[in-house]
């Protein structure tokens, strides 16, 4: 016997994924919860309950917006927020000081 597989589980796909913002279950760095790309997808931590997964889409959701607006963007070494830029290898990434961080948080406070 065997049990088809869906093709969102196949995919890692999580039920929060949307039209056009798919996300994805990964396994992150330690201490990352979720990350949204400039692709449009975001992935989040597939050890999370999926309570935490939708707290986390969520939040970054609000990064995604942030993209969209074009107050933020990323590369491997620079964060660039309004015109600013920010050495990533200075900052602890996720950190609720940050102001792009400030801004998710104050917005997905329950
Ligand atoms: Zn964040």
């Amino acid at each position: 016997m065997f049990k088809l597989k869906k093709l969102e589980e196949l995919l890692g796909l999580n039920e929060a994924s949307e039209y056009g913002m798919p996300v994805f279950e990964k396994k992150l760095s330690k201490g990352i919860r979720g990350e949204a790309n400039r692709d449009g997808t975001i992935f989040v931590d597939k050890n999370l309950p999926q309570k935490e997964i939708e707290k986390t889409v969520a939040h970054e959701k609000v990064h995604m917006d942030q993209m969209k607006r074009g107050d933020l963007y990323y590369d491997d070494t620079y964060v660039y927020w309004k015109g600013k830029r920010y050495l990533r290898s200075e900052m602890k990434e996720g950190a609720k000081d940050l102001p792009w961080e400030k801004e998710a948080y104050n917005k997905t406070k329950k």
